[in-house]
């Protein structure tokens, strides 16, 4: 099919701003050609000639593209004055690949085309130089060979080797002309052996096989696997141009270079060129590492006025393109030209401090300088990561249950993590099947927790990520035996004490230690996130259960807490057998001689977290424990009883045994060792310990519930035992009034979980104020709070309207709220339908890590509207996880939230996506 359309685009032409149409490469190409850059001639051949020619291949380049290419052929002869195919001058080009996303070496270059015997001999005798000649005929005979014509590298290589061998060369640069030449005629005899024809010799047919290899290289494996693995789809890079420009040779003499540089320090953001070159070279021997290249600032020494010219160049790019460049450049007989630019892929650390940096020096704005920056990466600064020089291969792969990454000895109970690493000091993985509340000790003492069993929201990931420590579940390939101290993981083993590496951000595990980077606030970041809450309407607070997540929320930048759940401050072992006597209690009495136990210790936990965050606002949610979080195994105490009747009955064996050897006048010894024996276990203790066993199992059945996520919990057990909430709403309120005392600017405020009608509120209001009065009038002044509802059941949505009545405040439970309105337990979801939902396209996302805006959203969307309807001024934010992903922070604005609270390392992200979320729309 013959196009109208124009297809071929002259770098003067070009429009630079259209990478779709020009591949990215061509559209620089154009664009530093038009800001007055020496760039070669050259033309684009547009993205939309390749999708063309790639719809029937079998027909070859349509006539008429061929005849645009003709056309500008003839204007790259006349502003180089070379002739293509003319033996007397002959012009020389590249035929290079490049589409929207950069496919870095996915595609094809062929370099030195239009040689043949003819204009090879014209280039010699305008060059005076013979092996510079052959040389570049080889490289062209073998990159087109390979290229256009399918001949695999390895047939050239092994004759170049050879021939090399035989001229006793070491390097490619110890062959001499003659030498080369001989490179060159077996090569073509390779061709004609592989192809059985000749290499083909009229330079129009090279080109046109060339930009057809080009087009080909769209679909070759090569690269359609790296657009998969890339998630690079056809929206964003459909097709590669095909750029074709005039030579120009880094290998002509000393006094030619060529090489890659970027404008500023990728790896640490320094203002400085930073990049290698090489003296007579070409392009392709930097890549392929032939020669050891110099580091830039080498070229001040070699060609001082080379260096100037590069320096020059580098601020044009910078100030033109306002941002980070990495280009090639190439340096012919002291004439400087650029290949190429593209944006500099950076780490986090160089983009922050680029970003500070352009700013100040101008470059450019501040809106510019954190638009430039994904929220996500600066995740990468804020917590240890594998060192990414280290070359390790991972024996296991979990889920990426907490980010970080940590060495450590493996240890396989928290008794031993806590032996070992707190008493000792030593850094060690806790390594489980599964975790349970009394384990947490073993968290505290540990780098980093790893597990084979159990998803993202499994007691250890969900513990992990609340203290920040790094975090590898449901790590399947492992199994852990406890009472051997081994796990085994395919065919290798790792006993106690042996070093292992997880990395929570990838889900990987490593045997062996591997080094780590540590995270850094830098005073860049610090610098950027204020200009980032300048622009932010959305106020950033954190979710925090401890003073120490506090502090470092805090230290992130958190303006207040917003979530603080009061079940994480009881497990702790001190007070875990209290919580415990509380939920089991047979009477009230019972219930409130644990709880006077518990007041004091809430009290000062309270009283801690305002203090770290005073004088911004400290949000407590009331209990909302699953029970069954609390209680030990039903299984574990059956079995442990029969042990104890076991144990019984053995007793009461040796009883008998002792009488029996009375009577069978045993030996002296042997009667003196089973009495021993027998004064051993005591019987009535026995018994009693079993009773107390069973009183509890009978207890643990009782409070057994089919599907504890929707039981008993939250603001139920609020109202079915009220003595606990009182508890609460006590220890929060002294802790306040303490701190009032004390002259602390306090601001708490108490949230209610799991509330779906408002006379729940209500009650809970009632009860909430009977004590304030009561603390008020004992401390003689009345401490400001502020009383709120959590929103995760989808009723308290539709009602959001008379529960706007009884709260102050709304807080979106999404993790919570997501589950409700989907009914996926999310544990079951992630571990049975929901990837193959993603992998069939049913849903696009994994709802519980990017908010479902249509649904969980809408709902959001409403209980706003109607809320503020009854109290304009109420309260909004989210506390679930999704408060700390920038998709759904920019939800939350549009939906005019106040705040988003999310975990302490997700506060820079979160602040940074406030401010994208402000700008977004902005030009
Ligand atoms: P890639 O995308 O893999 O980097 P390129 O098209 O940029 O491929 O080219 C490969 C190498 O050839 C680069 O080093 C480039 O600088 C060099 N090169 C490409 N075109 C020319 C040319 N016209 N003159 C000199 N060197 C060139
Ligand atoms: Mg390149
Ligand atoms: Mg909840």
């Amino acid at each position: 099919m013959a196009t109208t359309t124009k297809s071929v685009f002259a770098f003067e032409e070009g429009d630079g701003k259209d990478k779709q149409l020009l591949g990215g490469k061509g559209a620089n190409l154009c664009e530093m050609t038009q800001i007055g850059l020496n760039v070669p001639p050259g033309f684009v051949i547009a993205t939309s000639a390749c999708l063309d020619y790639l719809a029937a291949p079998e027909q070859g380049l349509p006539a008429a593209l061929m005849e645009e290419v003709r056309a500008q052929m003839r204007a790259v002869e006349e502003k180089t004055g070379k002739g293509f195919g003319d033996p007397d001058n002959p012009l020389l080009v590249s035929v290079r690949s490049g589409s929207a996303m950069s496919m870095p070496g996915m595609m094809d270059t062929i370099l030195n085309l239009g040689l043949n015997a003819a204009t090879l001999q014209g280039e010699i005798r305008a060059t005076g130089d013979a092996r510079f000649g052959y040389d570049a005929y080889r490289r062209f005979i073998q990159l087109f060979g390979k290229v256009a014509l399918g001949i695999d590298d390895a047939v050239f290589d092994t004759a170049f080797e050879a021939i090399k061998r035989a001229a006793h060369a070491r390097q490619d640069v110890d062959l001499s002309a003659r030498e080369l030449e001989q490179v060159c005629e077996r090569f073509l005899a390779l061709v004609r052996e592989h192809t059985g024809q000749p290499f083909p010799e009229d330079p129009y047919q090279q080109l046109e096989l060339a930009i057809q290899a080009v087009f080909n290289s769209w679909q070759g494996k090569r690269a359609v696997d790296y657009r998969r693995q890339f998630h690079i789809t056809p929206e964003m890079a459909n097709g590669t141009a095909v750029n074709v420009v005039t030579m120009v040779f880094g290998n002509r003499g000393e006094d030619s270079a060529t090489g890659v540089a970027f404008t500023r320090n990728p790896g640490t953001g320094e203002n400085r060129l930073y990049g290698e070159y090489l003296v007579n070279a070409q392009g392709e021997d930097v890549v392929a590492g032939i020669r050891t290249p110099k580091p830039i600032d080498r070229l001040a020494d070699e060609m001082p006025e080379m260096a100037t010219a590069l320096a020059e160049l580098r601020d044009k790019l910078e100030r033109h393109y306002r941002e980070v460049q990495d280009f090639e450049f190439t340096i012919e007989r002291g004439q400087l030209y650029c290949l190429q630019t593209r944006n500099g892929k950076m780490n986090a650390t160089a983009m922050v401090r680029t970003s500070v940096e352009m700013v100040e020096e101008g470059v450019i704005e501040r809106e510019r300088a954190l638009l430039r920056i994904a929220p996500d990466l600066l995740e990468q600064m804020l917590f240890p990561r594998l060192d990414p020089g280290v070359v390790a291969e991972s024996v296991a792969q979990g889920l990426p249950a907490s980010p970080g990454a940590a060495s450590g000895i493996a240890v396989f109970d928290a008794d031993r993590a806590e032996q070992l690493g707190r008493e000792q000091g030593l850094k060690v993985i806790l390594v489980r099947e599964e975790t349970k509340p009394e384990d947490i000790h073993g968290f505290f003492a540990a780098a980093g927790i790893l597990t084979s069993r159990g998803g993202k929201t499994s007691h250890a990931a969900v513990v992990a990520r609340g203290m920040g420590k790094p975090c590898v579940a449901g790590a399947e390939g492992i199994s852990v035996d406890v009472e051997r101290r081994e796990a085994r993981v395919g065919l290798t083993r790792f006993r106690e004490g042996e070093t292992i590496t997880i990395d929570g951000t990838s889900g990987k595990v490593y045997i062996g230690a591997i080094a780590t980077v540590e995270p850094e606030f830098t005073a860049e970041l610090s610098t950027l996130l204020g200009w980032a809450d300048a622009h932010a309407r959305l106020r950033v607070l954190a979710n925090a259960d401890t003073p120490d997540d506090a502090r470092r929320a805090r230290r992130y930048g958190a303006v207040g807490i917003g979530l603080a759940r009061t079940e994480r401050m009881f497990n702790d072992v001190e007070r875990l057998p209290i919580v415990i006597e509380m939920i089991v209690a047979e009477t009230p009495e019972q219930r409130q001689d644990a709880l006077d136990r518990l007041l004091p210790l809430q009290r000062a936990d309270f009283q801690s977290l305002f203090e770290v965050m005073s004088p911004n606002p400290v949000t407590i949610r009331l209990l909302d424990p699953p029970i069954h979080e609390f209680l030990p195994d039903a299984q574990v105490l059956e079995r442990e009883i029969a042990d104890l009747r076991a144990l019984e009955c053995g007793a009461r064996g040796l009883g008998v045994l002792a009488g029996a050897m009375g009577l069978l006048h045993a030996e002296d010894t042997l009667r003196h060792e089973v009495d021993r024996a027998r004064r051993l276990v005591e019987p009535a203790l026995v018994e009693e310990a079993i009773a107390k066993k069973e009183a509890m199992l009978r207890k643990v059945r009782l409070l057994y519930e089919t599907n504890p996520m929707l039981g008993h919990r939250g603001v139920r057990l609020g109202i079915t035992f009220p003595e606990i909430y009182q508890m609460q709403v006590r220890a929060i309120l002294e802790a306040a009034a303490e701190c009032a005392k004390a002259g602390i600017e306090v601001h708490p405020q108490i949230k209610v979980p799991q509330v779906c009608t408002a006379q729940e509120l209500r009650m809970v209001r009632a009860s909430v104020e009977t004590i304030h009065a009561e603390v008020a009038e004992r401390y003689g002044a009345p401490v400001a709070f502020r009383f709120g509802t959590m929103i995760e059941v989808v009723r308290a949505c539709m009602r959001a309207e008379s529960l706007a009545e009884e709260a102050d405040f709304f807080s979106f439970g999404t993790n919570d709220l997501t589950q409700a309105t989907f009914s996926f337990s999310r544990e079951d979801a992630e571990n049975k339908f929901l990837p193959l939902y993603n992998q069939s396209g049913i849903l696009q996302d994994n709802p519980f890590d990017v908010l479902d805006r249509k649904g969980v959203g809408k709902l959001m969307e409403l209980a706003v509207e109607w809320g503020r309807r009854v109290k304009p001024n109420l309260h909004v934010g989210i506390c679930g996880e999704h408060g700390g992903h920038p998709d759904s922070i920019a939800f939350c604005h549009q939906a005019g939230l106040d705040y988003v609270s999310c975990s302490g390392p997700r506060v820079p992200v979160a602040r940074l996506a406030a401010a994208h979320a402000a700008l977004a729309g902005r030009p």
